[in-house]
């Protein structure tokens, strides 16, 4: 089976199927949304789809046949949608389309969902935690590694961690390692430093961008931003990919 799911010809799906008790299929959650004025709409499609993409050689190392699916690229991102460019779909839609997605790969044979998700607009987090556990109760184990919770944020940077994180360092340098024809470069070394965190501002009860002190859709240093780092952090999102579809397909699974 091909890595990219939708360009295998259906036999292909077949036999991985047939000869692997571990069929995993990474689903990877993104978003249509503004991110900064440097920074492409499909910021979190491409940094979901790369995190699969490092996460699938060594789970094939591991035994596992994984393939990455299409892209989920329409999901809820309200802080953004005064921003030219967002897209931005309800919770109930979103959440509709991932149950029917689940069953549709349960029904076929896959063991594991694997939601590779890198969009953290509240709703967006929210909606993926409630789907999480409803798919899993029709019976599909889900591996969803939560990075907006304590103990897997703390595996990512100092910038993650503070909250003013969306189009900055931390995205800026993933977008740089993994598609660095798509920032525009000149007008990324331009942006001034914006440490307004984007968690306090949520739980303060902001409602848009604009009022969490982000008028032009970045938090955080996106000059600061390099390639080692995208790399780097790459690396670890993977990793905790990886070990989420560990405890889901464990047999006493099901519980992260
Ligand atoms: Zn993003």
């Amino acid at each position: 089976m091909k890595a990219a799911f939708a360009e295998n010809a259906w036999p292909a799906v077949r036999d991985a199927l047939k000869t692997s008790r571990n069929a995993v299929a990474i689903l990877p959650c993104g978003a249509t949304e503004a991110h900064g004025p440097h920074l492409p709409l499909n910021t979190d499609v491409i940094i979901s789809e790369t995190m699969a993409a490092h996460a699938l050689p060594l789970l094939e190392r591991r035994g596992y046949a994984a393939t990455i699916l299409p892209a989920l690229a329409y999901m809820p991102a309200e802080y953004a949608q005064a921003f030219p460019g967002t897209v931005t779909v309800s919770a109930a839609a979103a959440k509709a389309l991932m149950l029917d997605i689940a069953m549709s790969l349960k029904a076929q044979g896959f063991a594991c969902l694997a939601l590779a998700n890198s969009h953290f607009d509240p709703a967006n987090v929210a909606m993926l935690r409630e789907t999480a556990e409803d798919i899993r109760k029709r019976g599909l184990p889900v591996a969803f590694p939560d990075f907006t919770r304590r103990k897997l944020a703390q595996t990512l940077t100092e910038e993650f961690q503070s909250g003013a994180c969306h189009a900055g360092q931390y995205e800026t340098s993933l977008i740089m390692a993994a598609r660095p024809d798509l920032v525009d470069e000149t007008g990324r070394l331009h942006l001034k430093d914006n440490p307004a965190s984007l968690t306090d501002a949520f739980a303060k009860g902001a409602r848009t961008f604009a009022q969490a002190g982000g008028p032009d859709a970045y938090f955080g240093y996106p000059r600061n931003a390099c390639t080692a780092e995208g790399k780097e952090s790459f690396r670890v999102m993977a990793s905790a990919l990886i070990d989420a579809i560990d405890i889901a397909t464990s047999p006493d699974g099901q519980r992260n």
